[in-house]
């Protein structure tokens, strides 16, 4: 027997658990064929000798609908071993969606995403190519991808769709929740995975109007989800917010049958034990009902700037701001009334004053020797309230300044428990959003960095299992997330003692020229997607264009 492609002499880590053992592996047609004795010749051999050879890393959680209509590499995260992305998560699918709506979701993710809407038209285009969900299925499929994909379809986009502008202002009739509800049916028939919704308070939108789906009311998200009970196999992500909790995801589940995954579970919320929810969340488990909670290996950490304030801006205070230009800005955070509101919430001794000891200055060009420092510790050597400090700082630079600020799940003793808890998922890369606040598509070598090797929380046949078969199982992928013969092969090669990630860096390569944030990974020798060597030594080995390996999931399957 010959095979396409040998990897030799590295130890197995097979993604289901079990315990590792030396072995080569024969692939062929994008399968694997041998595993553990491969004895034919290879066209191609990779010497894995002292490696790690995994599944492809599973990451359930990103917001690649965009970006993969310019950037078929999705980078960055093959980078850090990621063989199949889910996208459209919290809702925010780019499909359904008709021409004369696309400015408002361009501009809708302009916001929660983090991107700028110079970035995502130059990257789109003026004719996207697709209105219906199932036509960007095929869009997607036709441009080909290095990685495998799935979709989810997006209460936003399907809100956006049938109610127009009133999407962002009132209940759903009767009538429109049946046709949201049939469009996700249509969808779901045509491969989406499932079906994503968001009532998170972050959620802004655009003209600082929430996203669609935090209009919508527990009745309408169930009455829409009944969809995913009605095509086998299909699921539901939802960000969980006010209204959409513990009872309505058992609710979901009990009538649908379907698994249901919420984001996030998250240590370091105000006013919030962290504890009481997983507790919760496993009680909801132990009636027997398929919900899983994604928690997130890294601090929620993000870099803004005050002509974006996206950390602040579900704060009531905000919603003028994000309706101003540059100097309407600048007018708010002068007013001494405006602050006064601000530092209510915000402020020493407000409910989220404490972030501020989190919160360093990243950017500021006017006096580059504060950059790195303290904002907690400047206002206190100053004798101000740091709220005071900041803004002042902001005026002074024209508003030409970053800050980054670990906003929650910033302890990692809590997020190792989040992680420990048999109830729990890796989610919430965020992989494709966020774009220029973070980038946590390094969650996968953060994970096996901080938490399998420095801590040793985990084994790497548990923390392998926890990156590919643990969230491909809950999310409905079942031919992915194990290595085993007949099945695709998508391989990690990787070094147990160096694998990592160098931090973070600006680049300006999106898109009109826009920026966003990436991070390298460290360790990772090879990334396999079906077959195909896709990443090696830290070089991209396919070129953006039709031909790539990756394949659409419909349905969770090849
Ligand atoms: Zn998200």
């Amino acid at each position: 027997m010959s095979y396409d492609l040998k990897i030799t002499g590295g130890t197995i880590v097979d993604g289901t658990g079990a315990p590792r053992y030396r072995g080569d592996v024969g692939i062929e047609d994008g399968r694997v064929v041998a595993l553990g004795v491969a004895p034919g010749e290879a066209a191609t051999t990779i010497d894995a000798t002292g490696r790690i050879v995994s599944p492809g890393f599973v990451d359930i959680h990103t917001h690649y609908d965009a970006q993969i209509m310019w950037d078929n590499l999705v980078s960055c995260s093959p980078w850090h071993g990621v063989t199949t992305v889910v996208m459209g998560n919290c809702g925010f699918s780019v499909a359904p969606t008709r021409p004369e709506h696309r400015d408002l979701i361009m501009r809708t993710l302009e916001n929660v995403e983090g991107m700028s809407v110079d970035a995502l038209r130059a990257g789109l285009g003026d004719d996207w190519g697709f209105e219906s969900f199932p036509e960007y299925l095929d869009a997607v499929e036709r441009r080909g991808c290095a990685v495998n994909v799935a979709a989810l379809c997006g209460h936003t986009a399907l809100r956006m769709y049938v109610m127009g502008e009133e999407s962002v202002a009132r209940d759903a009739t009767a009538d429109e929740v049946a046709a949201q509800r049939a469009l996700l049916r249509e969808a779901l028939e045509a491969g989406a995975l499932g079906f994503a919704t968001s009532k998170a308070g972050t959620h802004v939108g655009y003209d600082g109007n929430p996203v669609p789906s935090r209009l919508a009311d527990p009745a309408e998200i169930a009455e829409i989800a009944q969809a995913i009970g009605e095509v086998p196999n299909a699921v539901m992500q939802a960000t969980v917010g006010r209204g959409l909790s513990h009872d309505e995801f058992a609710a979901i589940a009990e009538a649908t049958g379907r698994n249901v995954s919420w984001t996030a579970l998250l240590s370091g919320v105000p006013r919030q034990d962290y504890r009481e929810e997983l507790a919760k969340a496993a009680a909801v488990q132990a009636r027997g009902l398929p919900v899983y909670p994604q928690v997130a290996v890294q601090p929620v950490q993000f870099e803004m700037s005050w002509t974006a304030p996206f950390i602040y801006e579900s704060l009531r205070c905000f919603q003028p701001v994000a309706k101003s230009d540059l100097d309407g800005r600048k007018a708010y955070y002068a007013d001494p009334d405006w602050r006064a509101t601000f530092k209510e919430k915000a402020g020493n001794g407000g409910i989220i004053g404490d972030r501020w000891a989190r919160t360093t200055i990243s950017w500021y060009p006017l006096d580059p020797s504060l950059e790195g420092d303290n904002v907690q510790e400047l206002a206190d050597a100053k004798g101000q309230d740091p709220v005071d400090l900041v803004l002042d700082l902001a005026l002074d630079a024209d508003l030409d300044m970053r800050i980054t600020q670990d906003v929650i799940n910033y302890d990692r003793d809590d997020i190792e428990v989040l992680l420990s808890d048999p109830t729990t998922v890796i989610g919430l890369s965020d992989a494709g959003a966020h774009a220029s606040q973070l980038c946590d598509a390094k969650y996968s070598t953060e994970f096996l960095s901080t938490f399998v090797r420095d801590r040793g929380a985990f084994t790497l046949e548990q923390g392998v299992h926890m990156l590919t078969k643990r969230p491909a199982d809950v999310f409905g992928i079942t031919d992915r997330g194990t290595l085993a013969e007949g099945r695709p092969a998508d391989v990690v090669v990787f070094d147990a003692d160096e694998v990592g990630h160098l931090g973070k860096r600006r680049v300006n390569d999106l898109p009109a020229g826009a920026d966003r944030i990436i991070s390298d990974a460290v360790g990772i020798d090879a990334v396999v997607v079906n077959g195909t060597v896709i990443r090696q030594d830290g070089v991209d080995r396919v070129e953006p264009g039709p031909g790539l390996p990756g394949a659409l999931l419909r349905n969770g399957r090849a």
